[in-house]
């Protein structure tokens, strides 16, 4: 790896936010200011076809990338905040299904968050 790949690695794998090539980038610009967005990019995706962190995309918002350790996403239909979360593991019955060609699958779960479910409901009549 090189040492560009190596710290996006790090970055994308310590952090907790699932950030965006362009956040991926503020955070490189701090230990390498000279890097462009492109190398990022570039960086970015070498990693993404190696396998080693994979691309989450959502729609209506920007690719975001996060580590490879297999979780699921809860996503807020209302705001599109991005939330972790852990549920059965489908693997097995999945390869079952499917067969040897199996290769991975990902989880979006949709729910309003907290606050937009505060927001979504009417307001109450005093
Ligand atoms: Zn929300
Ligand atoms: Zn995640």
């Amino acid at each position: 790896m090189t040492k560009y790949e190596k710290e996006i690695y790090f970055i994308i794998n310590h952090s907790a936010e699932h950030l965006t090539a362009s956040q991926v980038f503020s955070l490189m610009k701090e230990q390498f200011p000279g890097i462009v967005l492109a190398t990022v990019y570039n960086n970015i995706h070498k990693l993404c076809q190696a396998g080693m962190i994979r691309k989450l995309s959502i729609e209506g918002s920007p690719d975001r990338y996060d580590r490879i350790q297999r979780h699921d996403h809860l996503i807020c239909s209302g705001c599109g905040k991005l939330s972790d979360m852990v549920f059965l593991n489908l693997t097995e019955p999945l390869r079952r299904q499917v067969g040897h060609s199996f290769l991975s699958y990902s989880l979006q779960v949709f729910y309003l968050c907290s606050e937009c479910a505060k927001s979504a409901s009417p307001p109450k009549s005093p």
